[in-house]
């Protein structure tokens, strides 16, 4: 009897929701692989688009063609792109009252499914034994394509109060001195928010797993989140390494800026400082949060 195919997991969020902590979690666990946000692959490889932060290294700290394990499909990133391209956030909101809406994007060449497929190829050839794949490409359309490719595939959806999202992209926004406006990012996080509750719709007319877990939830009950999703019990080690945030041994590729550090877990509530001096904000970002 052959083993039964790695599962696929796909973690489905915003950004600056708490995705790469979940990752995190899941990749320390015997077994797992993560590949981090598997659809930056191919851009990492070219050093093109995110990832310049970090030279578009993986978080070993080298970079692509170098890493022992993405060398080792690196020679065939070339023609095969991992990036499921699609309209922006606003156009697909307006296609997703019609049925099928994902199935009738515009033609791209390769294919949407073939570049799924190629997503697996890749994890297929760097992590073959592993009990888990974990991919935390974020995306929307990509997760809906994934999971039509993976047959076995589980959705994590991370679902986090729109206002503490919008408050750490602020935050980041301003750290890296880009102009930010709340507004507009309560606006993004909430149009975001109801893209991937119309995919969510999507994938489970599929038949796909989806799950959604809470932010909150999972960083002060790490274990019984990460035995729940993998299905198993913990070991003691196992549940030792779920109180660090720690990517120093994975092969990932993009994430926080911040990923490069070894860090206590903890629940982030800075947000709620901000917001009880902002009452115009506070009151939107509550409004918009009912609505979605
Ligand atoms: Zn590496």
């Amino acid at each position: 009897m052959t083993d039964p195919a790695p599962r696929y997991i796909y973690i489905l969020s915003d950004k600056r929701s708490g995705s790469t902590v979940l990752e995190n979690l899941l990749a320390q666990m015997d077994g797992v692989f993560s590949s981090g946000e598997l659809r930056l692959l191919q851009g990492h490889y070219l050093k093109k688009g995110a990832g310049e932060d970090w030279n578009w290294n993986c978080t070993c700290g080298v970079n692509i063609q170098d890493c022992e394990i993405w060398s080792r499909v690196a020679s065939s990133l070339v023609d095969k792109p991992t990036l499921i391209p699609h309209p922006p956030v606003q156009q697909l909101l307006k296609r997703s009252k019609q049925p099928a809406w994902l199935d009738s994007l515009p033609e791209i060449h390769p294919t949407r499914n073939q570049i799924a497929q190629n997503c697996l190829e890749i994890l297929q050839d760097v992590a073959p034994n592993a009990s888990h794949w974990i991919d935390s490409s974020k995306d929307p359309v990509q997760a809906y394509f994934m999971a039509k490719a993976a047959k076995n595939a589980r959705i994590l959806i991370v679902d986090r109060s729109l206002r503490a999202i919008a408050y750490s992209k602020y935050k980041h926004k301003k750290r890296k001195g880009e102009s930010a406006s709340m507004p507009k990012l309560l606006i993004e996080v909430y149009r975001n928010a109801l893209l991937r509750k119309a995919v969510k719709k999507e994938l489970e007319l599929l038949g796909v797993e989806v799950r959604l877990l809470r932010y909150e939830d999972f960083i002060q009950s790490p274990a019984q989140f990460v035995s729940q999703i993998l299905e198993k019990q913990l070991s003691p080690s196992e549940l030792d390494r779920l109180k660090y945030f720690d990517m120093s041994l994975q092969h990932s590729i993009a994430g926080t800026p911040s990923r490069f550090d070894k860090k206590e877990l903890k629940l982030d509530e800075s947000w709620r400082v901000y917001y009880s001096k902002k009452t115009f904000f506070n009151a939107l970002g509550a409004w918009l949060e009912r609505r979605v």
